[in-house]
């Protein structure tokens, strides 16, 4: 009896032992860090929430346009989806911005307080060329598109994910043709080049940095459901997540 129940003893033992060896499936298995980046001119925060601390580093954003939400409720689907997933933060960087104009999300508008479009507030070459939209004084005048600036440099993306509304389809710049089609392969909507709008993320992170940036133009009626944009916008959001950017190789120097 009391050998039986050694037995009993070691195993559980052993068990137990196995146990604490599997990994736990939840969210504290990656470094998850939630920054307050910056104020906006109404005094409300920008957030921005970082999951791990790999070299693949992948910036998702939404709601740079006020009135066009629907981005945020696939942003916060996607935080949850991380961490039901952590296998997918393993050598990454994920860095999600829910919202990058919280006061136009508060006012339904696509400005910000002063009026300005930040999607053309950036430095891109093409700064304030023919363009009816208000794109600031200077490139970076607005508190807002600094933020979204400091942001960029501090983690530096391979790649970018913008999500817009209302135009219907898969647009980008720079090097990011082929994350498009991965993106589009995933969802109904159409892969359509828009063109580089002057100051904009798109112009500034594809054009001037040479990063791939996809603008994510969901329809005007894609709603705030969580669930239905989730399941709708969802897979493509993980494609351009698992989405592997080869730098081009550059040439060899060839002595004169
Ligand atoms: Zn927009």
């Amino acid at each position: 009896m009391v050998r039986r129940a050694s037995i009993v003893a070691v195993c559980s033992l052993a068990l137990l032992a196995l146990v604490a060896l599997v990994p736990a499936a939840n969210a504290a298995d990656f470094k998850v860090e939630k920054h307050v980046v910056g104020e906006t001119l109404g005094g409300r925060p920008i957030e921005c929430n970082v999951y791990g601390d790999g070299d693949d580093v992948f910036w998702l954003i939404a709601t740079i346009h006020g009135n066009e939400a629907a981005g945020t409720p696939i942003a916060k689907k996607f935080v949850e989806w991380l961490e039901k997933n952590p296998q997918e933060v393993e050598g990454r960087k994920i860095v999600v911005m829910p919202v990058a104009n919280p006061d136009g999300f508060a006012d339904n508008v696509r400005f910000n307080r002063n009026g300005v479009d930040l999607n053309r507030n950036f430095p891109a070459g093409n700064w304030g060329e023919a363009d009816v939209k208000p794109h600031g004084a200077t490139p970076l005048s607005e508190p807002e598109s600094r933020v979204l600036m400091r942001v960029l440099c501090q983690y530096f993306p391979s790649r970018v994910v913008s999500i817009h509304q209302p135009l219907n389809c898969v647009d980008w710049d720079g090097p990011a043709d082929k994350m498009a089609e991965a993106m589009a392969a995933k969802c109904k909507l159409p892969l359509n080049k828009l063109g580089s709008r002057p100051g904009s993320l798109g112009s500034f992170v594809g054009t001037t940095l040479g990063r791939p940036i996809i603008t994510l133009e969901l329809p005007a009626d894609a709603g705030m459901d969580e669930e239905v944009l989730w399941n709708e916008y969802g897979d493509a959001i993980i494609a351009a997540l698992r989405y592997k950017h080869e730098e081009p190789v550059a040439e060899k120097a060839v002595a004169p």
